[in-house]
């Protein structure tokens, strides 16, 4: 009988061996899967959110099943609390090796109706947030003369959405921050790339009506919503020591364009 499945290789399945990683907002959702994907390929996961509830007990779940991990509760607008990670994380592993800004939130409105405090919640969360922890990361990374960011945009941030003027702001803002890092960081090994979801089935999704979500999916040439593993796939390529590459966007969308 034959096969189409290639043996992997184990230096492939571990190719995060020790390598320490910080995903934000990782307590549950696409940050979830992306802890998990890295503890798979060997690496140590600092699990961060702000909800100390989900925090906690997803560091032992993932504890709980062989993963080496480190549970800090970080709000990503407060500076004193992204100081405390970076100095928590430090202490405990000496090292940063993997940044994955993923913490991120909604509040949609049509423009018109959007007041300030939507406006301000969702640029503090999504994009200041990155440049706090980025920053952070970077004094350690730069010492080490090595590292690897990936932030977490969306597909909003390079199309626009109906309704999510404050979120599309954010996200486009997320890429130049992106490339920009990419430039000024790279002669000291550091990477910075960007991994942009379409419609992907989470609790942020959950929340929308039904008929938008039919809206949507039928304008998906794949013709499916995507998984939180579909996005820790492409955010494990990006994370890899191989990566030749810095300043990039992937859109990992299904198809989703427009
Ligand atoms: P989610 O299920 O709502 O999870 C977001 C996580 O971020 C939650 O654990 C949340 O904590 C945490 N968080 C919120 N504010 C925070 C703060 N100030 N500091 C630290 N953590 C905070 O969302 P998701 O769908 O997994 O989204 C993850 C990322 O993917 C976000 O950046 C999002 O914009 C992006 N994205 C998602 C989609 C999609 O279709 N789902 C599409 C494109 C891009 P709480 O439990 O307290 O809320």
């Amino acid at each position: 009988m034959t096969t189409n499945t290639m043996p992997v290789r184990e230096d492939e399945q571990l190719k995060l061996k020790d390598q320490v990683a910080i995903i934000t907002g990782s307590g549950r959702g696409i940050g979830r899967s992306i802890a998990e994907a890295f503890l798979r390929a060997g690496a140590k996961v600092v699990i961060s959110d702000i909800n100390q509830d989900t925090c906690n007990q997803t560091a032992k779940e993932l504890k709980d099943q062989g993963g080496e991990t480190l549970g800090v509760v970080c709000d990503v607008t407060k500076s004193e609390s992204v100081d405390a990670l970076v100095a928590a994380v430090t202490k405990e592993w000496g090292r940063i090796d993997i940044l994955v800004n993923n913490a991120g939130i909604t509040r949609d409105n049509l423009i018109m109706r959007m007041g300030d405090d939507e406006w301000q919640a969702v640029i503090d969360t999504n994009l200041t947030s990155a440049f706090k922890v980025s920053k952070a990361v970077l004094k350690v990374m730069s010492k080490q003369r090595s590292g690897r960011i990936i932030n977490i945009a969306s597909t909003t941030g390079v199309h626009g959405n109906f309704g999510q003027v404050n979120y599309a702001a954010a996200k486009s803002g997320l890429i130049g921050l992106t490339k920009t890092v990419a430039l000024e960081y790279a002669s000291r090994n550091i990477t910075c790339n960007a991994v942009a979801p379409g419609f992907i089935d989470t609790d942020m999704t959950k929340k929308l009506k039904e008929e938008i979500i039919n809206g949507i999916l039928s304008r998906v040439p794949l013709g499916r919503m995507g998984t939180p593993d579909d996005i820790a796939n492409a955010v494990l390529f990006f994370a890899g020591p191989g990566a030749y590459v810095t300043g990039q966007v992937l859109e990992v969308n299904g198809g989703l364009y427009t």
